[in-house]
């Protein structure tokens, strides 16, 4: 079968190239990949610049949703034809602080589909078939390939962070992950505000239609005045830090209430400064949030199914798996927003 493949470690050794069909061994079902996204971090495998662990030569990607087509001994409660996606980790140690906590997205020996193990830019992936979800009927697999997404801001934004009716959350950074933060904002009855830079006003428009209060390019400290008069001088509550730049972490810090809750769920790559006494000064919680738990995919699918998130707005680009150098290209250059591969 066709599949991208990081043939070695550093910048480039991405190729398409055929591979050897995978089949389910005990324990395993073979999922026929219908859809599958490419996310910023495959665009950080690619440059060879990630902070967790690769291991090519490795089948890319972790973003997918698609149909059983072969089930492994041992299996129960899978059929071939069950609508599914499935969880990027692959193996985690079982022994450490965090793994015996159920916080195995923090173990550090965590393997990862696409990263260590083969993943779904293919035509078949392999997964144990304790990591799988079951699609919803009402969901489609398209949508479903957004559920690792989505279970990441679940972890962040239900999980890490709490967020109350009436809240005022302000998320920088329209992507993806900004823009499904900003749906779960709105799905828990907060006010919400999103900001961008200059480039951002097509991702602004879909934050708008997707509901946002407030969606605006920051020029000259236009968002912390907004934010300001939004909360009547207080400061917003929640603030998401979803862009990785240094401008949104320090916006983030000078527009919280005192006492509200910075999180940090984008990837700057490089440190940068920002002001810490504000912590002090300001009784702030500063969080973070990586990957997610079984917990946080159950309540994405949920999400889904109740159409209190819509990713289908987020999903603009679609590409045939053998055309996937364009796919990551337009990916790269931030047009639109999702872009998905369907292998033939
Ligand atoms: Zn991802
Ligand atoms: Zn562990």
């Amino acid at each position: 079968m066709q599949a991208v493949v990081k043939e070695a470690p550093g910048p480039g050794n991405v190729v398409l190239k055929d591979v050897p069909e995978p089949h389910a061994g005990p324990g395993q079902v073979r999922i026929a990949v219908r859809v599958a996204g490419i996310c910023g971090s495959d665009l950080h495998i690619a440059q060879g610049d990630i902070k967790l662990r690769v291991q090519p030569p490795v089948v890319m990607g972790h973003e997918f949703a698609g149909v059983v087509d072969e089930v492994g001994s041992g299996v129960s409660g899978w059929r071939v034809g069950d609508r599914v996606t499935a969880e990027t980790t692959v193996s985690t140690c079982g022994r450490c602080r965090s793994c015996r906590d159920g916080a195995y997205n923090r173990c550090p020996e965590r393997e990862i589909l696409g990263y260590v193990h083969d993943g779904a830019f293919a035509a078949w992936v392999v997964v144990a078939a304790e990591r799988l979800h079951r699609v919803p009927d009402n969901v489609s697999l398209e949508e479903a390939a957004m559920t690792e997404p989505l279970a990441c801001c679940v972890r962040a934004m239900c999980d890490v962070a709490q967020v109350h009716p009436g809240d005022l959350v302000v998320v920088a950074g329209p992507g993806p992950i900004g823009l499904l933060c900003l749906q779960l904002a709105m799905a828990a009855g907060a006010r919400t505000v999103i900001v961008g830079v200059a480039g951002d006003e097509e991702r602004l428009d879909v934050a708008k239609s997707l509901g946002a209060d407030c969606a605006l390019v920051e020029q000259g400290g236009l968002a912390e005045r907004l934010i300001h008069e939004l909360s009547g001088g207080e400061g917003c509550d929640l603030f998401v830090e979803a862009s990785g730049t240094a401008g949104a972490a320090q916006l983030g810090l000078a527009s919280l209430r005192r006492g509200g809750q910075y999180l940090q769920v984008g990837l700057a790559g490089q440190p940068f400064a920002i002001d810490l006494s504000l912590l002090a000064y300001k009784e702030l919680k500063m969080l973070g949030s990586l990957s997610q738990v079984w917990p946080a995919w159950e309540r994405a699918l949920l999400l889904l199914s109740r159409r209190q998130v819509n990713v289908r707005a987020l999903q603009t680009h679609i590409f045939a798996l053998g055309q996937w150098e364009e796919a990551f290209r337009v990916f790269a250059s931030k047009r639109g927003l999702k872009v998905m591969l369907r292998p033939e």
